[in-house]
């Protein structure tokens, strides 16, 4: 049996977006499942619009997500090029045979002809087509606008009468009557051919047999159809993903927060959570199980369960398995993980990584499993970096201003300065010796501590953290408190 060939064909126009991203999951897991071939496909026919910046965003977001390509750009294949920008001589090809088979044919009516046609059809409240003007030339006429140089653009001549079919794997039978089709243009007068044109050209000749995409494109395909027959190829099975929506049920944008996959990396996404999320958008399998690895993934996913309606997005559920996948990670892999975050807060440098080689894993273990993503490390754990704490609002509202903490201050300096041996037992020992001693309660004694060594209301494991904090940071860091706090008031 043929093996499964599927593709992801972006257009170059920006980051890789994450409804992109889903419909190249899709893909990607259908062809690993199949053990098929997941080919990628830059689509840079846009001049305008394509950049190089873009094609660079796009291949490298894909490597983050893990999803490798078997052929396509950087990697090559028995079926390219994979840029639509250097396939030229192939659509050339395909037009010649259409017009030497006069199943296409030159169109010479003016951009105003059309407009005034336009025009009329709109007054009669009716639908523009086009009416077939230069569908059958009379040959010298034809030869002669040729020799003149007169601008064309290239029209497919659609067959006869009928009823395009065809059985999309997601929405089902969509029917469409060909009269709802006219004679449309496949090259333009600049002589590159249109995205229709192109893609089908393109999904024929590197025998693409399911063509998954979002159904912002499922308009095009009984146009498709068409051409898949005047160019005497098959027609692959088609699936149209639907849209991913924001909370308030309109098209995933900027508004809703982040879009592209590069900002998912950027704060703190793992890609297999991400993969985990977006492969469950949709996709309706058993709802008691939420977690699925990658391997489960291209074991149990199929296509014709993804739904016919739009998924929405919700950013806290993503979070929240973020934060499940981040908590099963290894100790080890949890520190290398957040180290690029932490880095790029400036609070560390690969020279404070090799100076301290346990320290980083010290700090991981003692956040526990509070992260929801990786960026989360920095404010857990930038305070154990800096010189001087730096005090939140709130901490001076609610702590410096509320209690008065001054005399329970200096006493925690004062005794925990007699702490010997520094360790989480010692600490916990005099700390609740302390707390009983003064007029305060447990809670706000214990959450007082928290701001002075941390600036924060939050923290991990107020002992655990003192122990990697060193004894002698903690007492100039309650002192620090002592002085603001009396400051304050
Ligand atoms: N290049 C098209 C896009 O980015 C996709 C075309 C297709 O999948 O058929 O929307």
């Amino acid at each position: 049996m043929e093996k499964i060939r599927v593709r992801f064909a972006p257009s170059p126009t920006g980051h890789l977006h994450i409804g992109g991203a889903r419909t190249a999951l899709y893909n990607w897991l259908i062809a690993r499942q199949k053990k098929g071939r997941f080919i990628l496909r830059i689509e840079d026919t846009d001049v305008e619009r394509s950049t190089e910046e873009s094609i660079r965003a796009i291949l490298e977001g894909m490597k983050w997500f893990g999803l490798d390509w078997d052929e396509g750009p950087e990697k090559g294949g028995d079926h390219g090029p994979y840029l639509q920008s250097q396939r030229k001589e192939l659509y050339a090809e395909a037009i010649n045979k259409l017009l030497d088979e006069k199943k296409a044919y030159q169109c010479f009516c003016t951009p105003s002809e059309l407009d005034a046609k336009k025009e009329k059809a709109r007054t009669n409240k009716g639908q523009y087509a086009y009416d077939g003007t230069c569908r059958d030339l009379p040959k010298e006429k034809l030869t002669s606008s040729l020799e003149d140089g007169k601008p064309y653009v290239i029209r497919l001549k659609k067959r006869e009468d009928k009823e395009i079919v065809f059985k999309d794997l997601i929405k089902g039978e969509i029917r469409i009557h060909s009269d709802t089709i006219d004679d449309f243009i496949i090259r333009r007068s600049d002589g590159n051919v249109v995205y229709n044109f192109a893609v089908v050209c393109d999904d024929a000749l590197m025998k693409i047999d399911h063509v998954i995409r979002g159904d912002d494109h499922i308009s095009n395909t009984p146009k498709q159809i068409l051409l898949y027959e005047a160019l005497g190829y098959d027609t692959p099975f088609f699936a149209h993903v639907p849209m991913i929506l924001g909370e308030d049920k309109t098209r995933l944008s900027k508004r809703h927060g982040a879009t592209s996959i590069s900002q998912y990396r950027d704060d703190g996404f793992l890609p297999e959570a991400l993969r985990n999320y977006l492969a469950r958008l949709g996709w309706g399998y058993d709802d008691s199980q939420e977690i699925f690895s990658t391997d489960d993934l291209i074991k149990k996913f199929s296509i014709e369960k993804v739904s016919k309606n739009p998924a929405v997005f919700n950013y806290k559920k993503l979070e929240w398995l973020n934060g499940v996948y981040i908590q099963n990670l290894s100790l080890e892999a949890r520190t290398e993980a957040v180290i690029p975050y932490l880095k790029e807060a400036g609070l560390i440098d690969d020279k404070f990584i090799r100076d301290n080689p346990d320290l980083l894993k010290e700090i991981v273990a003692v956040v526990g499993d509070r992260m929801k993503t990786l960026k989360d490390i920095v404010p857990y754990s930038d305070y154990f970096f800096m010189e001087k704490v730096q005090f939140d609002e709130d901490v001076k509202e609610k702590i410096f201003q509320k209690a008065d903490l001054a005399d329970a201050y200096q006493l925690i300096a004062k005794e925990l300065e007699k702490v010997k041996t520094w360790d989480k037992e010692n600490i916990e020992k005099e700390l609740q010796a302390i707390s009983d001693e003064v007029p305060i309660k447990r809670k706000d004694f214990f959450q007082a501590i928290r701001a002075a060594l941390t600036g924060r209301l939050f923290s991990p494991d107020l002992t655990g953290m003192m122990v990697i904090m060193g004894k002698e940071k903690v007492l100039t860091r309650i002192t620090n408190a002592l002085n603001a706090c009396t400051k304050d008031k």
